[in-house]
């Protein structure tokens, strides 16, 4: 089959850690026979070095003409004083926009060789293995009317019905390709949005007899998924529960460096945008040290999302597991006896995906 891929190496380790997932895609792609075409576009920090804007148009009619986006990171300290329009990260919700992503999905899986570098005990988060499926472009992050003056500060948390239908949707097929458990969070004995939106995934749920379906309360989540990770399986909520319950779960596994993300939504043939869930690390920039993993992981994403490759997506999945078993890791896994640099680290994933 025949895929086009667009690139958004963008700044700092962006650059080193999307060239090691383009590489493991190559390598899928010569072992299945699939024709993988990728253009590689200005975002962020660069950009705006380069033509001026975060996010030129060029990048953004390229990213929406391709069947997935792979993004690195933008951002860096010189930009840190831009006004917002010339800020990196704005390029970023323009580019989110431009794409019309809605659901925002976050793994949490525990390698077991990594399981010292969790700040939970072993016994634990053991097994962990779970998915955020976060409502991305409403809630109070973009409902109306919100403002602040010197006496009061407000926001709106509005959900409808398509909206709330559509990331369910989302989060009932994602169930399905797992192990079909879904839990829907909500504060439906508090909020009327929550109320609206636990009645839409009920109805919803007829759809898909074969997932098991529970609800929640935000505040009794927070506290279990560090009491008991390992109940869940994929999660659905709205988008400021989303981004806290997210970054939460980020944290039960270890280092940032390992960790992906995936951007879905849109119309029929809308286009997937995958990043890891980590910045552009000033700090390691230009040192070769920075882990890969998230960015590969995220590519393992766009394979199952976008591409509807999934065997080709556990392979390159099988391929991370099996390195860090092997005991190698670069400088942020401590645990792992094996120091290798970023490319290093590539470099075994695809030769394991070369031989299997
Ligand atoms: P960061 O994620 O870049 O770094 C936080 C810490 O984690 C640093 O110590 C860094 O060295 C380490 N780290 C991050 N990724 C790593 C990897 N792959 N391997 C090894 N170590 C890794 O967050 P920050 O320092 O708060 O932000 C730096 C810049 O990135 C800022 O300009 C910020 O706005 C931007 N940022 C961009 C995105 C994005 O592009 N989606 C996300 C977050 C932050």
């Amino acid at each position: 089959m025949n895929y086009k891929i667009t690139v958004l190496p963008g700044d700092g380790i962006g650059v080193d850690v999307t060239r090691e997932a383009v590489v493991c895609l190559q390598t899928i792609a010569t072992k299945f026979g699939h024709d993988f075409v990728f253009e590689s576009h200005l975002m962020g920090g660069c950009a705006l070095d380069k033509v001026g804007v975060p996010l030129p148009d060029e990048t953004l009619k390229a990213a929406q003409a391709s069947d997935a986006v792979l993004l690195g990171a933008v951002g860096g300290p010189q930009y840190d004083n831009n006004p917002p329009r010339l800020k990196p990260e704005t390029g970023l919700l323009a580019l989110r926009a431009g794409l019309g992503v809605f659901a925002n999905l976050r793994p949490a899986f525990l390698h077991e060789t990594l399981i010292d570098a969790s700040p939970l005990k072993p016994e634990i988060v053991r097994g962990t293995d779970l998915l955020i499926v976060r409502e991305l472009m409403g809630g109070a992050y973009f409902g109306q009317p919100r403002g602040v003056d010197d006496e009061r500060g407000w926001n709106t948390m509005a959900y409808t019905v398509p909206e709330v239908e559509r990331v369910a949707r989302v989060a009932f097929e994602a169930a399905r390709l797992r192990r079909k458990k879904l839990h829907s969070i909500d504060k439906a004995n508090v909020l009327e949005s929550s109320q609206l939106w636990r009645k839409v995934v009920v109805r919803l749920a007829a759809e898909y007899p074969d997932v098991e379906l529970h609800h929640g309360y935000v505040d009794a989540c927070a506290m279990q998924l560090v009491m008991r990770p390992t109940d869940y399986d994929v999660i659905v909520t709205e988008n400021l529960f989303g981004d806290i319950l997210s970054d939460e779960a980020s944290v039960l596994t270890g280092s940032i460096g390992l960790l992906p993300s995936a951007s879905i939504g849109g119309k029929a043939n809308a286009v997937g945008l995958y990043e890891p869930i980590h910045g552009s690390a000033p700090d390691i920039a230009g040192k070769g040290i920075a882990n890969p993993i998230g960015t590969i992981a995220s590519a393992a994403l766009l394979l199952r999302y976008s591409l509807k490759l999934e065997k080709e997506a556990r392979l390159l999945e099988d391929a991370i597991t099996a390195t860090l078993k092997s005991g190698y890791g670069t400088p942020d896994l401590k645990s792992q006896p094996n120091r290798v640099t970023t490319t290093q680290m590539g470099d075994l994933i695809r030769k394991y995906i070369g031989t299997h």
